[in-house]
C-alpha cells in the first residue's frame, strides 16, 4: 500500500495552486469543447496551457501515459487517451487533468454533455456530481475514510442501482500523483483509517448507468464499460479539516465556461 503523507499548510497551499492550474486548464478545454473537435485538439490546447505558465503536465510519461489529459467519452469510464475522434452532439465526455508545479500535484476531473444527452444520462451526471459533494461532506477530521466511500456509493448505487466502479478509486496526493490512502467509492460507514488534519485526498466518483463491471480496452489504458452503457467521473482534491474539507480545486470557473458555451449542458445539482 502507498504511504499516507500528511501535509502542512504550506504544502497545502502548493497543492492548492496546482489545483486551481488544473482548474484553469479544464475551463479552458471546455470554452472549445464542441461538436466538431477532436481529443487530439484539445489535448494541445491543454498542454500549451499548463506550460505556459510555467508548470509540467501531470499525467504526460506518468507509467508512459501519452498525453496531458484523460478524455473518456460514453462507455468509457477512465483513462482514455486523447485521439483523432471527433466529438459530436450527444456525447459524454469525462476530461481529467493533472500538473506538476513547484514539487507538487493536482488532480480534478469534470464530465461533460455535448448538446442533447438522454434523460437517463444526464440524471446520472447530475447524480454522480452529487454524489462527489455527498464524499467531501464526510471528509472531516474525526470521521473514517469509509465514510467518504459510504456517503458516495449510497446516493448513487443504493439510491438509484447504478454501477460503482470498484477497480479504480481515488487517492492521496502531494509530491506524487498517487499516494496513500486508496479513497473507494464504496464501503462502509465507520470502518477505514481515522481522518486528520492536513491529509490531502483526490475524491473523484466513477459510477455507470449500468453494471459496475468494467474491462480494459485494447490500447491497455482506457477503462471501458463491459455492458456499453455509459459512465460519469467527477473529481476534486481536498484537504481534510476540522468542521469542513477545503476544497482545493475549484469547478466554478469550469462550469461558468459551459454557461457560455452553447453547445454544452449544464450539469446542475438538485440536492
Ligand atoms: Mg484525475
Ligand atoms: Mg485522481
Amino acid at each position: 500500500m502507498a504511504t499516507v503523507y500528511y501535509k502542512t499548510d504550506s504544502e497545502i497551499e502548493l497543492i492548492r495552486k496546482s489545483c486551481l492550474l488544473v482548474c484553469a486548464t479544464l475551463t479552458e478545454v471546455a470554452s472549445h469543447l464542441k461538436d466538431g473537435i477532436s481529443g487530439t485538439e484539445l489535448d494541445q490546447i491543454a498542454e500549451a496551457f499548463i506550460r505556459d505558465h510555467g508548470a509540467a503536465p501531470g499525467f504526460k510519461g506518468y507509467r508512459d501515459f501519452p498525453a496531458t489529459l484523460c478524455i473518456s467519452k460514453n462507455d468509457e469510464v477512465v483513462h482514455g487517451i486523447p485521439s483523432d475522434y471527433i466529438f459530436k452532439n450527444g456525447d459524454i465526455v469525462s476530461i481529467d487533468c493533472g500538473v506538476y508545479w513547484d514539487e507538487f500535484f493536482g488532480d480534478a476531473a469534470y464530465t461533460f454533455a455535448i448538446g442533447t444527452i438522454d434523460d437517463d444520462t444526464l440524471e446520472l451526471l447530475v447524480n454522480t456530481k452529487e454524489s462527489l459533494y455527498k464524499g467531501i461532506e464526510q471528509a472531516v477530521a474525526g470521521n473514517r475514510l469509509g465514510d467518504i466511500s459510504f456517503a458516495i456509493q449510497d446516493h448513487t448505487e443504493k439510491s438509484k442501482g447504478y454501477g460503482v466502479v470498484r477497480e479504480l478509486v481515488g487517492h492521496g496526493i502531494g509530491r506524487n500523483l498517487h499516494e496513500g490512502p486508496e479513497v473507494p467509492n464504496y464501503g462502509s460507514r465507520g470502518r477505514g483509517p481515522l481522518l486528520k488534519e492536513g491529509l490531502v485526498i483526490a475524491i473523484e466518483p466513477m459510477v455507470n448507468l449500468g453494471s459496475k463491471s468494467v474491462k480494459t480496452a485494447k490500447d491497455n489504458w482506457t477503462i471501458i464499460t463491459k455492458d456499453g452503457k455509459p459512465s460519469a467521473h467527477y473529481e476534486h482534491t481536498i484537504a481534510v479539516r476540522k468542521d469542513k474539507a477545503d476544497i482545493l480545486s475549484d469547478h466554478a470557473g469550469i462550469e461558468t465556461a459551459i454557461k457560455n458555451n452553447p453547445e454544452l449542458i449544464e450539469i446542475s445539482l438538485k440536492s
